[in-house]
């Protein structure tokens, strides 16, 4: 099955069929050490209550390898097709690439134990959905618009503002409080 495989990194070396977790199975290369995981077999694993084996949690520190960021799209190991790279997001963003047609998602080195540690390899199909990614896209623009406020305006004015907004949000009255405050009573 896994003699098909072609592996990103370039390597001859083949495959191995390791588990990421107790009854989670995935092709690693044994160059490279990155593993192709089919969705179905998560799905799988999820259904049979995704056993996860204890990991040390010491440190936030995330181990990935510095490449993985800046890499382009890769090719899927089965169909060679340009695979979707998609955003995990915070606590800690790194892409992982999903070949839509064969299914499958691979994982840098790494890139498993950093979705443990994050709690979000229970929740890796809720990470691939439209939904996570749009609000990922949505925090993006949303930050990138606070940076541009507080430059026009200034940290304190903003904070100041914040504040106001805060303070409104807190009456009753809000909408007419505003109307008197627009209106110069
Ligand atoms: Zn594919």
């Amino acid at each position: 099955m896994t003699t098909s495989l072609r592996c990103t990194c370039g390597s001859d070396s083949g495959w191995q069929l390791l588990e990421l977790a107790p009854g989670l199975p995935a092709s690693t290369c044994r160059d490279c050490g990155g593993s192709l995981l089919a969705l179905d077999d998560y799905r799988r694993w999820r259904d049979r209550g995704a056993t996860l084996p204890e990991m040390s949690l010491a440190g936030d520190r995330v181990d990935l390898p510095t490449a993985s960021a800046a890499e382009g799209a890769r090719h899927c190991p089965r169909c060679t097709r340009l695979m979707q790279r998609l955003r995990i997001g915070a606590p800690v963003d790194f892409r992982v690439d999903r070949c839509g047609p064969c299914q499958q998602v691979w994982l840098d080195r790494g890139e498993w134990q950093a979705l443990q540690r994050a709690g979000l390899a229970t929740r890796l199909l809720e990470v691939l959905s439209d939904g996570w990614q749009r609000q990922l896209q949505a925090d993006d623009a949303r930050a990138r618009r606070e940076v541009a406020l507080r430059e026009r305006h200034g940290d304190d004015r903003m904070q100041e503002l914040a504040r106001m907004r805060a303070w409104l949000d807190e009456q009753p009255q809000r909408d007419e409080l505003l109307a008197l405050l627009r209106a110069g009573w």
